[in-house]
């Protein structure tokens, strides 16, 4: 068995869970070794119920004072029980487990591990775990991985799975000559993929996750840095000049470029009409008008005769470019002939765009990567843009410049990246940076709250809604059968939310004329689309919706942004939250909820109410989770990386680069005997790892 054994070779895996797997993208044996758990479980040692802090997932250990009480409401069966342990009581409530009526003995000692709550004056567990001692010694100071899986597919199962996969994963040669494992104080891979699902406590987990997150950008690094093109000057075929159209759209535009816009506007200009491409990445908060500044390099290069593409990374996103542009002809009648590509598109309709991208009647296209796929031909494609960036890799633009002459790039990005890491990470563009917000805007107001102030914050939902204005709700799970087993996960974890409940709990709580309705990543492309344009036009009122509504968005008329499980989330992914309001004229409102009410977290998320600078909000982020502190895997979202933090692993991050650099400067075709087997997973993994990062 390698990592190119199709998952069906596992023992028990049969067609049904072979489905399962591919709902989660796992195919092959060395996928489902890399599908890395989204954080852990501690089972810490139980505690005096006095000591068992609210918010917080804890052990308890005391005798059960009988059951308190039995009732049905609707179909749920409700039973409460009593524990107590010389320091205090707490009451427990479980649903739907009449059965427990027989296993809990009355004056019986029990372990119960659950979120403690409150409920007036007394503690409260609902739905905890039970144990006896003598098990829960056995698992006491165990890191138990959680996965974030699909309804059918337990952890428990997954767990087994993994464990096979491991035993029988044939012989993994180590990429690393001896020295540059030692250099970079690292594990052996095998060892780390071992400790990453099977931890035997913490220390060996950040071993096992620096050894991972190196190889994640040690590898990106390498190949970006030795692409042929890297650094180089590449000389252009457009000298693009500026013309009366660009400045006659500014004059008709309802407002002035601010200072940066206008700096930076400045800079592409240089850029295009020089004799070699641009290669630029636009920064700007999110908010700070980065469309405007691709819409007049784009129609700067339609006033030329030549073609412009701008990319985004979802169709969403994609639409709401097309539908802008449209709103721009129209409006100031601006020169732009432009045609939409996504990859849901009709077989007709997508022939037809490549009809008119082919012909040069088309001189703008916008859609998603699709736009850079072999079937599209371009007459003369001579600007990419790529918004919010995502998946632009270094072979995706090898891949344009065969489809003609290397065309100018601009790369717009709202990830707030201290400039020592933007230089590693773009080490090969030149960075704008627009760094001031349109003057008009009203601060948006903040506040940090526990869960106990959702009933107000509905409330004021339903105000704003009355006024006419429109709402985000944000909730990290699409659905809740994958927690649905204990109904809480991760270390110190309160209970997750998710979309669909979410929807339910909203459209029950709120007036019934207010629409609600959901939308997340695993929907059908057509389906989000529809959402996503029932919110813009304003026929939904409030969205239920997973981060996927972070990157871009741009509805003017939402003035709230309620995050549940704000804990959940990194201080710079909340911030590009924030950032989907407070574009309009309206007073805008950020509710960040909290399930844990501990004093750090909510120290974190404060943060927030202090700045609305994303360069600082993401280094103090960093300052405060101290790198490698954070043990669960999370998603910078902004980038591809798939264990890889670029703010919390930023030490590993520079450690990587100057160890690609070392390798180049030595043996940059690694020739050498020692790196033969980097050279060998290099070949392999070209493919895939250029992909990493976004441009
Ligand atoms: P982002 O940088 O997050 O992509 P957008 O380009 O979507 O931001 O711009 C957000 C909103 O600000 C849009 O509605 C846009 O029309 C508006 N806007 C852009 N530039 C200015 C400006 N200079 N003055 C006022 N409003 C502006
Ligand atoms: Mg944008």
């Amino acid at each position: 068995m390698d990592g190119q054994s199709p998952i069906r070779e596992l023992k028990g895996v049969g067609e049904k869970t072979q489905k399962l797997f591919a709902k989660l993208d796992i195919h092959t044996v060395g996928d489902l070794l890399t599908f890395y758990p989204r954080d852990y479980e501690t089972f810490q040692k139980p505690v005096g119920i006095a000591q068992a802090a609210l918010g917080e997932v804890c052990a308890v250990y005391g005798c059960v004072w009988g059951i308190l009480g039995e009732k049905r409401v609707r179909n749920l069966h409700v039973l409460n029980v009593k524990l107590s342990d010389g320091t205090g009581e707490i009451f427990v409530t479980f649903y739907n487990m009449p059965f427990l009526k027989k296993v809990l003995k009355k004056g019986g000692f029990y372990v119960f591990r659950g979120m403690v709550q409150s409920r007036g004056a007394n503690k409260l567990m609902e739905q905890p775990k039970l144990f006896s001692l003598d098990d829960y010694r056995k698992i006491e100071g165990q890191l138990l991985p959680r996965y974030s899986l699909t309804k059918g597919l337990t952890n428990q199962a997954l767990l087994k799975y993994m464990r096979q996969a491991l035993t029988f994963y044939g012989f993994l040669p180590e990429r690393y000559s001896g020295s540059m494992l030692e250099r970079n104080g690292l594990i052996s891979e095998r060892a780390a993929l071992e400790a990453i699902h099977f931890p035997s406590g913490r220390e060996e987990l950040l071993q096992a996750r620096k050894r991972l997150v190196f190889d994640e950008f040690f590898s990106f690094l390498f190949m970006m840095r030795k692409s042929k093109d890297y650094g180089r000057q590449i000389t252009s075929e457009y000298r693009i000049q500026e013309t009366a159209d660009t400045v006659r759209f500014l004059e008709r535009l309802p407002f002035p470029l601010t200072e940066a816009q206008k700096k930076v506007w400045q800079e592409i200009r240089g850029d295009m009409g020089s004799p070699y491409c641009m290669n630029r990445l636009v920064q700007g908060d999110v908010g700070s008008g980065k469309t405007i500044v691709a819409v007049l390099a784009l129609l700067m290069a339609a006033a030329n005769g030549y073609q412009g593409a701008l990319m985004a990374p979802t169709e969403v996103l994609a639409l709401q470019h097309f539908e802008t542009v449209q709103g721009y002809v129209k409006k100031y009648g601006c020169s732009f002939r432009p045609v939409l590509l996504t990859g849901s598109m009709s077989a007709g309709e997508k022939r037809e765009a490549y009809g008119r991208i082919a012909s040069g009647e088309a001189n703008l296209v916008i859609g998603t990567h699709a736009l850079i796929q072999e079937k599209v031909q371009y007459h003369s494609l001579a600007l990419v843009v790529t918004d919010e960036q995502h998946r632009f890799g270094v072979r995706q633009r090898e891949r344009l410049a065969q489809k003609g002459a290397q065309p100018h790039i601009l790369v717009m990005s709202a990830t707030p990246i201290p400039r020592t890491l933007a230089l590693i990470l773009y080490g090969d563009l030149q960075i704008s940076v627009i760094d001031e917000l349109p003057a008009d805007r009203l601060p948006i107001k903040n506040c940090v709250v526990n869960t106990s102030y959702r009933a107000t914050a509905y409330r004021f939902i339903a105000k704003e809604v009355e006024q006419g204005r429109q709402v985000y709700v944000i909730c990290p799970q699409v659905e809740g059968a994958e927690d649905a087993q204990d109904g809480f996960s991760g270390e110190g974890g309160a209970p997750m939310e998710n979309v669909v409940d979410y929807t339910e709990k909203l459209k029950s709580v709120l007036p019934s004329h207010i629409q609600v309705a959901y939308l997340h990543g695993k929907m059908r492309p057509g389906d989000k689309k529809r959402i996503m344009e029932e919110f813009a036009s304003h026929t939904v009122d409030v969205l239920v919706s997973t981060t996927v509504v972070e990157v871009g968005i741009n509805v003017p008329n939402a003035t709230v942004m309620m995050v549940e499980n704000a804990e959940r989330f990194g201080l710079a992914q909340l911030h590009q939250l924030r950032g989907r309001v407070g574009r309009g004229e309206h007073q805008s409102y950020c509710i960040f909820v909290s399930a844990n009410e501990k004093e750090e977290v909510m120290e974190r998320l404060k943060i927030l109410k202090k700045s609305n600078d994303g360069f600082f909000i993401a280094s103090e982020d960093l300052r405060l989770r101290g790198p490698g502190e954070l043990l669960g895997v999370r998603q910078s979202g902004e980038f591809s990386f798939q264990i890889g933090d670029i703010y919390t692993d930023a030490a590993v991050l520079q450690q990587a680069a100057r160890e690609a650099e070392r390798i180049l400067a030595e043996d940059p075709d690694l020739a050498q005997e020692e790196n033969e087997a980097l050279r060998r997973y290099m070949e392999t993994a070209a493919e895939n790892a250029v992909d990493f990062r976004s441009i």
